[in-house]
């Protein structure tokens, strides 16, 4: 298998991936709060993680992906402070908060798909793994992290002596910078709830019994808790946004590897954040972009993800609906292209296999702490050789594409082939590839599904092949 590497938030460095498990790689990611719609920034965030899951399948590697839904215990502010931001979207709505949750789990998989972001293994619910989220606070509680007050269980983070590494939290001076506390019975400024109780006097839609008493779970507990339950202690990669590093994997970490004994992820990658020209974008804010909106402005999802590769993931991008529209010229004359080379490719040569040095360029490319950039650039490359075949562009391409998820194998032809239907044109390609490989049986038995559908493929002697309808 070809290196990889991958810039580690642990390390800050980028180091090259190997695997627990030969040719398998575990992978969790931070999936949405589901009271409200995914914004255009949050969407970058899984673009990145889509990225880096067709890298590792491009490579080769059985992925196993989890991602949480989170529809309980995510309050408004990471102080664990204010309201659940699910109870919040209820009032809003007025539905119940399930109801709500069902709702934006929906929307959210839609915008997924119409990115063409391919779906975790398992998406898992963390009103589903209650018990194992309290059973990790028992395990924490046993090993002394804990300690209780009015309002929760919380962890005791001067207990964990490596509390705040991966973040590079200067502890000492967040004490010396303490100010008047929220929540003055805390005994650290960075410790946080692990169990919420409901308050007194209301009753809440999501809550649970505990050997504490009644309530619901902090929010970092469900991703320890799940990505344990599904990866085992000790798994590979585990991602999300770069403002997840202070606070919410840095209590992840804190959770998973006190109560197991064991180091919890050996990669950690973040992606930078997507901001408005005015500033940041934010959800809990209710006034933010969603993908449906830049469909109503006539920008398709597809645009929207080249946007998003023309960008290194490390680097913060500027959303203005100028740069989009750039974006969006960009794809249209890739397609542009694509579209005649495919016309010309069913007339054109097969393959000659001189394409190793653009496959060479491409996979060094990606595996580079996934630099995708860089591989759009080598797709036009490809598009604009003078010495390639038709045949051989389109190969390349669709092959650059399971990384790039830009849609090229269901592009038509545009040109005189344009009259063949496209199954026909997809049995001759698939015969093209055959032969490539030397399979030739299979190549055989392709023409002759093309010939038993009415078509008919001519070869020539220098590789050339056309495809006819029988009269
Ligand atoms: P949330 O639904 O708020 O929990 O966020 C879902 C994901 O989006 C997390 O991985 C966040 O880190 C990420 N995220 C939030 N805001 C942005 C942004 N403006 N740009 C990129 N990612 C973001
Ligand atoms: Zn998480």
């Amino acid at each position: 298998m070809e290196k990889i590497y991958f810039y580690n938030t642990l390390t800050r460095k980028k180091e090259e991936f190997i695997p627990i498990a030969e040719g398998k790689a575990g992978m969790y990611t931070c999936g949405p709060t589901v009271y409200n719609y995914a914004h255009i920034g949050n969407l970058r965030s899984y673009f990145f993680e889509d990225i880096l899951k067709r890298v590792l399948l491009y490579n080769g590697y059985k992925v196993n992906h989890i991602m949480n839904i989170t529809d309980v215990g995510h309050l408004i502010s990471d102080e664990d402070e204010g309201e659940d931001k699910m109870e919040k979207g209820s009032a809003r709505e007025g539905k119940s908060v399930w109801e709500i949750a069902e709702f934006f789990t929906e929307a959210f998989k839609k915008d997924i798909s119409l990115l063409n972001i391919i779906p975790p293994t398992v998406y898992c619910r963390a009103t589903d793994f209650i018990q194992e989220q309290i059973e990790m606070v028992k395990c924490l509680e046993a090993k002394g992290f804990t300690y209780k007050i009015t309002d929760g269980i919380y962890y005791d983070t001067s207990k964990f002596p490596d509390y705040g590494k991966m973040a590079l939290l200067d502890i000492e001076g967040l004490k010396e910078g303490q100010r008047v506390e929220i929540n003055e019975e805390k005994r650290n400024k960075t410790d946080f709830a692990l169990w919420k109780f409901s308050p007194k006097d209301e009753q809440r839609q999501m809550e649970w019994d505990t050997p504490w008493g009644r309530g619901f779970p902090g929010w970092h507990l469900e991703c320890s808790a799940m990505s344990i339950k599904y990866l085992g202690n000790h798994f590979d990669i585990h991602c999300g946004g770069i403002d997840h590093v202070p606070i919410h994997h840095t209590n992840e970490i804190a959770q998973a590897e006190a109560c197991t004994g064991e180091k919890f992820v050996n990669y950690w990658l973040h992606g930078e954040f997507l901001i408005e020209e005015n500033g940041k974008m934010s959800k809990s804010k209710e006034e933010f972009l969603r993908l449906q909106k830049l469909i109503d402005k006539g920008y398709s999802p597809l645009e929207y993800r080249y946007f998003l590769l023309m960008t290194h993931y490390r680097k913060k991008i500027k959303f203005s609906y100028g740069n989009l529209d750039a974006a969006r010229n960009g794809y249209r004359n890739l397609i542009g292209r694509i579209k005649e080379i495919k016309a010309d490719s069913y007339a054109g040569r097969i393959p000659t296999g001189d394409t190793e040095e653009f496959e060479t360029r491409f996979r060094k490319s990606v595996n580079d702490d996934l630099n995708v950039t860089e591989g759009l650039a080598i797709c036009w490359e490809v598009l604009k050789d003078n010495e390639l075949s038709s045949a051989d562009k389109i190969l390349l391409i669709n092959n650059f594409d399971k990384v790039l998820g830009l849609g090229f194998a269901s592009i038509k032809p545009e040109g005189p082939a344009e009259k063949i239907p496209e199954e026909i044109t997809k049995l001759a390609e698939q015969r093209i590839q055959a032969k490539a490989e030397k399979k030739f049986s299979e190549a055989d038995r392709l023409r002759d599904e093309i010939t038993g559908r009415g078509y008919k493929i001519t070869d020539d002697k220098n590789g050339k092949y056309t495809i006819t309808k029988n009269p």
